[in-house]
């Protein structure tokens, strides 16, 4: 099995992990480009959100190096992504591509250890559970790695550049159930020494759609661009909080909710809840400001949007809402970042 799934930023390293320890070959397509991007508006509907169109494209490139199995996560059907996998895959056997294609649902932990897993790789479910295992410790140290490149950058931009490539390495090396542990200890002690001995200039809470959050090339690294401007990013969505919210490990979640209840008494779907409950919880903790990214024709996010505005006034802290879709130009995004920073600086003057 030549196995493929969509790059979800740093965090694709514990998902290759997990299909490895599975005893697939992992067929990783090239990073991703305007030409991935080009490819899956070329083959999406119009309408359809952008996370849909670059995953398709990465899928593309995939077949294109020799994968034969993909892996696709599926969601509830209250958004677009329920139907993502089944349109997907019916797109590219049109194109006339031969492989073959699981949708992997999020909410069926059960099936998902004891059937479906066992059936795809032939493996028994312990040998799975040890894999989810160790995708669970991985993706907890690709957020811890995240999470100090965050500090890094902000801080020294040229030394984070030093340190992404040096950890990247480190990480993508460790298998073992120790050595993760070990590495995450080293990176939580590193981030502590440089948080005490800097000063930095601004915090920004970022929320919105899980995948722009994730996926640096999807939100035209905003990031990186933030932290040249000193800032230090807090984000809460990883791959490693969504297993622990999928697996009821995170109580933290209850109080995200109920910071979002006040605002929207209804799950519109999608990560819309996350998004009011985490930028509550974020000016609760004192950041200057708050970005929100998400895809222009995202219906959870839009409506979300709304409950925004509300916060801003309610607790009298900018917010930035940033929508994108496959026109959206770097210029002018990083326009509407140096005009929203400088209003951040004024006010912390
Ligand atoms: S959350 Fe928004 S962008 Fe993501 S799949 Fe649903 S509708 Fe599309």
């Amino acid at each position: 099995m030549k196995a493929a799934f969509p790059y979800i930023g740093y965090h694709s390293i514990a998902l290759k992990d997990f299909l490895t320890a599975l005893g697939a070959k992992v067929c990783l397509p090239p990073p991703l480009t305007k030409r991935t991007l080009e490819l899956g508006v070329k083959y999406s509907p119009e309408m359809v959100c952008l996370p849909f169109k670059i995953t398709l494209g990465n899928f593309i490139e995939a077949l294109e190096i020799g994968a034969d199995t993909l892996f696709m996560a599926t969601g509830a059907r209250k958004c677009r992504f329920g139907y993502y996998s089944y349109l997907q895959e019916k797109i590219l056997k049109e194109l006339g591509y031969q492989f073959k294609f699981y949708s992997v649902s999020q909410y069926s932990p059960y099936e998902f250890v004891f059937e479906k897993m066992p059936q795809i790789f032939n493996v028994s479910p312990l040998k799975v559970l040890k894999a989810l295992y160790l995708m669970i410790k991985k993706s907890e140290l690709c957020e811890n790695f995240k999470n100090s490149l965050r500090v890094i950058r902000a801080i020294d931009y040229q030394k984070s550049l030093i340190f992404e490539k040096e950890y990247l390495k480190k990480i993508e090396g460790v298998k073992k159930i120790k050595e993760i542990n070990i590495l995450n200890k080293e990176l939580k002690e590193l981030r502590k020494k440089w948080l005490k001995n800097n000063g930095i200039k601004l915090r920004v809470g970022l929320v919105g759609e899980i995948y722009f959050l994730l996926e640096d090339f999807a939100n035209q690294e905003l990031e990186k661009e933030l932290s040249k401007f000193g800032v230090l990013v807090l984000s809460k969505r990883s791959l490693y909080s969504r297993l622990k919210h999928l697996l009821k490990m995170e109580p933290g979640f209850l109080k995200i909710y109920y910071y979002a209840r006040k605002y929207l008494s209804v799950s519109p779907g999608g990560e819309a809840l996350n998004t009011i409950g985490e930028a509550v919880n974020f000016i609760k903790k004192g950041v200057d400001g708050i970005i929100h990214i998400f895809p222009f024709t995202c219906m959870p996010e839009n409506i979300a949007l709304h409950s925004l505005e509300k916060i801003s006034e309610d607790y009298n802290v900018p917010i930035l809402s940033l929508s994108f879709d496959e026109h959206t130009s770097k210029t002018g995004l990083l326009t509407r970042i140096e005009a929203f920073l400088e209003l951040l600086k004024r006010r912390k003057k």
